[in-house]
């Protein structure tokens, strides 16, 4: 492990403690095999101007809710030093008054929650104290034989059997200092669990954390081994959608599913002991709130269910019974981490980042497992200690932190077409802000960049090209798992040929664009369409349908045979529980379509104003693209969860429609 100090930088910091604090520390949190997403704790002690002017002996560590790697200086939570070491004198302490003791020793009542080992941290005697979870020194202790080699690696440090985080670990530790002569010792290491450093020198805190883990690497480097295993070929990403679709209904809510088939997770899942050695347990116990103890081990081919799912279920309700005292709460069974015999790896969320917070975690986990078994075997904690974290209030806060009511298409995926703009482009805006991760399609090239920029996932797609349909159908299921709503909504208007002069070009191109696309998207979707949560199918049809005007004979007719198309789909589809409606929009004007222009003359030709003109309907009301993509979103959402086959105008009113 090389050391990331640099010279030049930390000069820009010298003199302000806190500052060199939040530089070290992010030394550290650059490093995923030191500590990841939140894991990890520092501190610095110095003094803090009160509001009287007077200078207080501080403590300042860590808030809850910060990430080593980009933790700034409101991060780290000002604490009374006498106060907060006074603590660890006594007998014991409950985790609730410690938590409000320490809320109450802050000096800055706004700061953020202190990290659960403040206590230990205030009381090392040394200024700063750096705290990871290294993935190399961790992996050593997973082993039958883990304190012998701990002891073997690191004879200047102190070796501390594992016990439960906080007041307890603080407790521990307060009587193992007492006896040692710090000074004369390179590092605390707590078995199953991680690294202390400490020095009033920053760098010296920092460059022993990366002395220590160095010599852990190189244990694992002589004596084990760090390459692993063989790739595998294509997988069917149907199965991906059949697990998936068994995770989310043991969830009880839809969840993403992202694959990892790099090379490593297709070697780990060929592994023919995988079964054995991946349900042992984490590398560590903080692990065990995003990850639970064990991911779910899933066979090649789930086209026939998936019962490991089942039975998963059935093993977490057993080790709840097994583990569980009084006052506490069943959290839900499902896996949030798979293995993928001979495909790869499985990480399941409710988002993006949670999907990739377990992602990093199993990435981590199956480099420890596999590395720990050419040691002489991987062995994590007994599962009693890990359900005392799973089901630790103050790990629990952590979760629960921000989550605020659920959105009601949380862990959907949806796949919008004719993204690109207008009531496309609205319509993945409504249905991100309504939870789902959104995938659009269109064959403008800059979809891709125009959609990244509010965080979905634009495909530039033909969608008169069957190909590259069932292409971009496959790489929005390869990204997040499957698909539990599909809006068809590309399309094209042309108007101002009579029957009589229509253009074969014009009239071929509606029903090759309009009609034919829309049955093709639908064919290649609808597949993975039955593999969804709750899922729906959404057609943009137009007002056109019920009350055609002259001169658009090729529009209307091809939005007709598309109201058609649903209406015979929603029929097919009921019996798999899927959704078909169609929206009839007349009169959006803030699309590609319109100009300002097109607008005047059309107001012209009537003879009034062009905000008249917009508002041409029995509401006298103007609709816009947003409305009709919070339609299209709601319709989507279990409102309609007993609606099909319907057709629901949104045009202001008119009297020819009603
Ligand atoms: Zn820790």
């Amino acid at each position: 492990m090389k050391s990331l100090w640099d010279e030049q930088d930390a000069k820009r910091f010298a003199g302000d403690d806190l500052a060199v604090r939040v530089y070290t520390s992010r030394l550290l949190g650059a490093d995923e095999d030191l500590v990841m997403h939140g894991g990890g704790n520092t501190s610095v002690k110095g003094s803090y101007r009160d509001f009287f002017g007077r200078e207080v002996d501080a403590l300042f560590v860590k808030g809850s809710g910060w990430d080593l790697k980009t933790i700034e200086k409101p991060g780290f939570s000002p604490l009374r030093l006498e106060e907060t070491r006074m603590l660890a004198n006594l007998e014991a302490l409950s985790d609730l008054d410690m938590a409000a003791q320490l809320r109450a020793f802050l000096l800055d009542p706004s700061a953020p929650s202190p990290s659960v080992e403040a206590i230990l941290h205030a009381i090392m005697p040394a200024k700063f104290v750096d705290h990871t979870h290294a993935d190399a020194v961790v992996t050593l202790s997973n082993n039958p034989s883990g304190e012998g080699i701990i002891r073997s690696v690191f004879p200047d440090c102190v070796v501390l059997p594992y016990v439960m985080p906080g007041f307890i670990l603080s407790k521990q530790v307060f009587h193992a200092i007492k006896d040692a002569e710090l000074s004369e010792t390179r590092g605390i290491i707590l078995l199953h669990h991680g690294v202390f450093t400490y020095s009033d020198d920053a760098r010296e805190a920092y460059e022993n954390m990366i002395e220590l883990v160095s010599r852990a690497e190189a244990y694992i480097d002589e004596n084990g081994t760090t390459e692993h295993g063989e790739v595998f070929g294509d997988v069917d990403l149907l199965d991906l959608a059949r697990i998936r679709k068994a995770v989310s209904v043991a969830r009880g809510q839809a969840q993403m599913a992202v694959l990892d088939r790099s090379g490593d997770a297709q070697a780990y899942a060929g592994r023919s002991d995988v079964a054995d050695i991946a349900t042992r347990g984490p590398i560590t116990p903080d692990h065990v709130i995003r990850t639970k103890r064990v991911p779910v081990v899933v066979e090649t081919k789930p086209a026939m269910g998936v019962p490991e799912v089942q039975t998963f279920v059935g093993d977490y309700g057993r080790y709840y019974e097994r583990n569980s005292t009084e006052g506490l709460q069943m959290l839900d069974p499902a896996p949030r981490a798979a293995i993928w015999r001979k495909a790869g790896a499985i990480a399941f969320g409710s988002n993006v980042k949670e999907c990739a917070m377990v992602a990093d975690i199993a990435r981590h986990t199956r480099w420890a497992v596999q590395t720990g078994e050419s040691l002489g075997g991987w062995h994590a904690l007994p599962e009693k200690e890990l359900f005392d974290i799973e089901y630790w209030s103050l790990e629990q806060a952590k979760l629960t932190k921000g989550n605020g009511f659920p959105k009601p298409h949380q862990g959907k995926v949806a796949v919008v077409t004719g993204a690109g703009s207008g009531i496309g482009r609205a319509t993945c805006d409504a249905l991100a802000e309504d939870g789902a991760v959104v995938v659009g399609l269109d064959l403008k090239p800059d979809v891709a960049e125009s959609l990244a920029s509010s965080g979905l996932l634009g495909i530039q797609c033909d969608l008169t090209d069957d190909t590259a349909v069932k292409a971009a159908i496959e790489q929005s299921v390869l990204a997040y798992g499957g698909i539990d709503i599909i809006v068809c909504n590309a399309g094209i208007f042309g108007a101002g040929e009579t029957i009589e002069e229509m253009s074969d070009e014009t009239w071929d191109q509606h029903v090759r664009i309009n009609l034919t696309a829309t049955q093709r998207f639908m064919t290649a979707a609808i597949p993975y369409l039955k593999h969804g949560v709750d899922p729906s199918l959404l057609v943009v049809g137009s007002r056109n349908f019920a009350a055609p005007g002259p001169g658009a004979s090729a529009y209307s007719v091809t939005k007709a045979g598309v109201t058609q198309l649903a209406r015979v789909a929603a029929m097919e589809l009921a019996g798999d529980g899927i959704r078909v409606n169609v929206v009839h929009p007349d009169a959006v004007f803030d699309t590609e379509l319109w100009t300002d222009e097109a607008l005047e003359k059309s107001a012209r030709r009537y003879g009034i104003t062009v905000d008249e003109y917009k508002t041409r309907n029995l509401l006298k009301t103007e609709i816009t693209s947003r409305d009709v993509g919070r339609l299209l979103s709601t319709m989507a959402s279990d409102v309609f969860r007993a609606t099909t086959g319907a057709q629901v105008p949104i045009d202001g009113g008119n009297e020819r429609v009603i």
